[in-house]
Parts: structure tokens; C-alpha cells; sequence
């Protein structure tokens, strides 16, 4: 006897009372929250392009908010593409079901993406004042990271300094190779006078060469003008950066990242090529987003620098950071580092490892805009020193300190890592690794699509975004945000009512 298997529904037969899209999707389905979602909002407020309905030359055919919920649909299934999204506006139930059965071309889908940058950005930020209101966000401690990003860019595109002379170079060398080349070619003709061809395809060369050479001189000019030290022809904000190892033609995303539910509460695109200048920055942004009087920060070694630590004492933020230890290859060498040598407060003098005073000499000089004073003792007496082997550089006469304007508050940092600063380590560990995990693993997202500050902003918000909504779906489940959302949106028509005055 054989087997039989599950048939099911003929795709020919008739049903007395077909089936609608609604029927497909259902309501614990995610795509109802994005929808709810993107009801809620004021996109006109938010700054989407065309949000007011008004009908202008020009005005595309399709409602931003249906282009929100595609993106955001196809975001949290890792569907980025805009040609895809297109296709998915096709063939899945549960888009054509969000965008009502629409079916935008990928031109018109990628558009959006491209003229919203600075909404998705502000789109991004009223979801951090949802979250706040629906009390998912702790707003005591954040942890503040950093990962590289590949751009829509190779890394032949980015050219360094060196790299153009370099270029310019060889390009001058080619140009003289084939300059004799056609001389000689010229000579041969007038001896055989035989009416031999002048060469075109060697003139041809010749004029290639110099219109590249005439291309590298502009884009070096270009170079010097900016003060950068990267110039990069696809994507002008792109930059070749490394760290620990890994290298990426792209950006550095830095991300603030709540304790409480690791709820992304800021985030910002940069270029930098290491993260020293972001901790009081991102710190102070991420403050004011969750509106609070005090935050503590926990960053890692990376993000430690004596003005930031100033900065951020400044700005209000309690941090923690470890000091890297500058001193190891001293150390390595066998010699005294700076640890050695102890301040004594009162006296305004250091006592080194042989109980000698090394005492402030001159006028503080600036350097990264910290002043800092110069310690020292005469040379003849480190020269006549027994420890002078283990405590002077080579050909140095004398040993010299050098002690910053802020030196207590570095110290006093020091003292409170050393006492309680590897219990927050192992926090921040836990708390920011979270979301770069979740969009690198689960997302499977890496790399930008677009191109340029504005719109590679734009994309992260909508990766972000995508983060933090499916992180509440996961904390409060889809039916309270979904009535959460309806209140907010019911609020939002009371209060437009009222300013109407109707
Ligand atoms: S070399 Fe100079 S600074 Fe160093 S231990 Fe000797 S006296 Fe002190």
C-alpha cells in the first residue's frame, strides 16, 4: 500500500468566500506593529519629504509613511536592497498586506531612502522618547561603543597623500618613457621619408596619460586644501581606518547603549579614525536624550583622553575608562617609567626612584590644547647618579617629567579605576555588545548601501530603529505596543484638534 501525503487546496478551485489579505497576516504578526508604529507619527514634524499631502510638480506617487513600514519591514528581515524591497512589495503577504498592495518601482524606493536622511535620523530619536514614556529606559548608566562599518567603497578609491605623489610619480615617468618613444618615432620617419604613420596610437597614449596626470594634480590640490589626510573619490566621507587588527574602507559607528534593556538611546556615523574625542560628545547627546541630570558612562580604553575626561566631568557624566598603560614599553626596556616617580602635592615636586627632587623649571607649555609644566633636576646630578642606567633615555642628560594642568583629576580617575572600575568593565562588556551583535549576526548588516554623511546617517537610524522596535516587541510583546501606539496617536489628533480649535 503506498503512502499518502498532506494534499492541499487546488490552486483552480473556487471558494465561496475567498480569503482576504487581512486573513494571511495575523495579529500577532509583527508587520501590525510597524504599522501602528508609523500611524502614531507626526511624519510632517518628523521632516519627511512630501509628509504633508500638498500637491506639488514633481511630488512623488507614494505616501512616506507606506515607504517607512516597507523599509522597516524589510530592515528586521535583513531585506536592504531597494530593488528587493520592491520585489518583496510582490510576492510576501505580509508587505503587500503592509503597503496595501502597492508596488513601487525600486527607484522610487530607493529615493526615499536617499532624500530622508535627516527624518529617519529624527525618526529615530522619537522612538527614544517612546521608549522613555513606555519606562524601558533605565537613564543611569550607558555603555558607549564603537565598530567599524564598510562603506559603498573600495578601498582603491581612497588615495593618501603619499599615494598621489606616488602616482603623480610613476605617471611623470610614463609620460617621459613615451615622449622618447614618439621622438624617436619622429626620426625614423624623417629618414625613411616613406611616408610611415606619425603614431596616433602612441600620441593617443601620450594624451591619456597627461589628462590622468592633469586628474591627480587637482585631486592632490583638492587633498592639501582640506587638511584631511584621506581623499575619497566614491564616497567623499568614507575613510580607510584600523584598529586592533581590523581594517575597513568606511565609518565608525559609535553607539550609546541603556543598561537597563540595552535599548540603543543614541548613535552617531563619524569618520574618525580611533574613538579619543567621543566619549564627552556622544556621552552629552545620549544625556539629553533621556533627559537626565547625571549619567554614568562606561567606555573602554579606547575612549580615554585626558581633555574628554575633563569634558566629561563638565558635561555632567560620571565615567569610567580605563587609563591605557602608556608606560609598557618603557617598562619593557627595563627602564623607570613615570609611575615611579611620585608628586608630592604641597611641595610642587616629584621625588624619583633615587629620593632625588625634580622640580618645575619654565613656563607650562601647550600641547593638544592641555598645558602641562616641565620637572627636572640639573643634568650633572642624574649624570653622576648610580640609577642613571635604568631611568635616563638614551643621550639624555637628565630625566624630565612632564605634569598636565588636569594631573589630579587623571590621578584621581586612576585611583577610583583601580578601586571599583572592573565591576563596570565587565557591565559595559555585557550591555554594548548586545546591539553591534544583534546588527552584525542577526541582522546580518556590516556594510552601507549609500553614500555620503547625510545618507549614511539616514541608513543607520533606519538600522537603529529596526534594532530598538523589534528589541520592545521582544520586551512588551506586540499587543502592548500596539496599544500604546494607538493612544499616542489618539493624543496626537486631541492636541491638533485643540490648536485648530475645533
Ligand atoms: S637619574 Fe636623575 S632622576 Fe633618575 S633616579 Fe637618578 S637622580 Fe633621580
Amino acid at each position: 500500500m503506498s503512502r499518502r501525503y498532506k494534499s492541499g487546496t487546488a490552486r483552480a478551485q473556487y471558494a465561496l468566500l475567498p480569503p482576504r489579505i487581512e486573513d494571511y497576516v495575523g495579529e500577532d504578526n509583527r508587520v501590525r506593529a510597524i504599522d501602528a508604529y508609523v500611524e502614531s507619527l507626526d511624519l510632517v514634524a518628523l521632516g519627511f519629504r512630501y509628509a504633508d499631502g500638498g500637491l506639488t510638480a514633481g511630488q512623488p506617487s507614494y505616501n512616506p509613511a507606506m515607504m517607512l513600514k516597507l523599509y522597516l519591514a524589510g530592515y528586521m528581515d535583513r531585506v536592504r536592497s531597494s530593488r528587493r524591497l520592491s520585489r518583496e512589495c510582490e510576492r510576501n503577504l505580509e508587505v503587500i498586506w503592509l503597503v496595501e498592495g502597492l508596488r513601487p518601482g525600486y527607484r522610487s524606493v530607493a529615493e526615499f531612502r536617499r532624500v530622508n536622511g535627516p527624518a529617519l535620523r529624527a525618526a529615530c530619536r522619537d522612538f527614544v522618547v517612546l521608549c522613555k514614556e513606555l519606562e524601558l529606559l533605565g537613564g543611569e548608566v550607558v555603555a558607549l561603543d564603537g565598530a567599524f562599518f564598510n562603506a559603498s567603497a573600495s578601498d582603491a578609491s581612497i588615495m593618501t597623500k603619499k599615494r598621489l605623489e606616488q602616482k603623480l610619480e610613476q605617471l611623470e615617468s610614463d609620460i617621459d618613457t613615451y615622449c622618447r618613444e614618439l621622438d624617436l618615432e619622429d626620426e625614423k620617419e624623417r629618414e625613411w621619408s616613406d611616408g610611415l604613420s606619425d603614431e596616433p596610437a602612441l600620441k593617443e597614449k601620450l594624451e591619456r596619460l597627461k589628462a590622468h596626470q592633469a586628474r591627480t594634480q587637482s585631486q592632490l590640490k583638492q587633498l592639501e586644501a582640506s587638511g584631511e589626510s584621506q581623499l575619497s573619490r566614491t564616497d567623499p566621507d568614507a575613510r580607510k581606518l584600523s584598529k586592533k587588527g581590523q581594517r575597513v574602507t568606511g565609518y565608525n559607528v559609535q553607539s550609546v547603549v541603556d543598561e537597563k534593556h540595552k535599548l540603543m538611546v543614541h548613535h552617531e556615523v563619524t569618520n574618525a579614525g580611533n574613538d579619543q574625542q567621543q566619549l564627552a560628545p556622544q556621552g552629552r547627546v545620549a544625556k539629553e536624550a533621556l533627559g537626565v541630570e547625571t549619567l554614568t558612562v562606561l567606555a573602554d580604553a579606547g575612549y580615554y583622553s585626558e581633555s574628554q575626561l575633563v569634558a566629561s566631568d563638565q558635561a555632567g557624566l560620571s565615567v569610567y575608562v580605563p587609563i591605557p598603560d602608556k608606560h609598557k614599553a618603557v617598562t619593557a626596556r627595563g627602564r623607570f617609567s613615570g609611575e615611579r616617580f611620585t608628586y608630592v602635592e604641597g611641595a610642587d615636586v616629584y621625588v624619583c626612584p633615587g629620593g632625588e627632587l625634580l622640580r618645575p623649571r619654565g613656563k607650562p607649555s601647550a600641547k593638544g590644547g592641555i598645558q602641562r609644566t616641565r620637572y627636572t633636576r640639573a643634568a650633572g646630578h642624574c649624570q653622576r647618579c648610580p640609577l642613571r642606567a635604568l631611568c635616563l633615555p638614551e643621550k639624555a642628560r637628565c630625566r624630565q617629567l612632564f605634569r598636565s594642568e588636569h594631573a589630579a583629576r587623571v590621578d584621581a580617575h586612576r585611583r577610583r579605576m583601580a578601586e571599583a572600575g572592573s565591576e563596570p568593565m565587565r557591565r559595559r562588556a555585557a550591555t554594548v555588545e548586545h546591539p553591534f551583535g544583534t546588527l552584525k549576526r542577526w541582522f546580518g548588516w556590516d556594510h552601507f548601501l549609500v553614500r555620503g554623511f547625510t545618507k549614511v546617517r539616514g541608513e543607520m537610524s533606519l538600522m537603529v530603529l529596526a534594532y530598538n522596535l523589534m528589541r520592545v516587541l521582544n520586551l512588551i510583546g506586540m499587543a502592548a505596543l500596539r496599544d500604546y501606539c494607538a493612544r499616542r496617536l489618539q493624543a496626537a489628533q486631541h492636541d491638533s484638534w485643540v490648536s485648530a480649535g475645533t
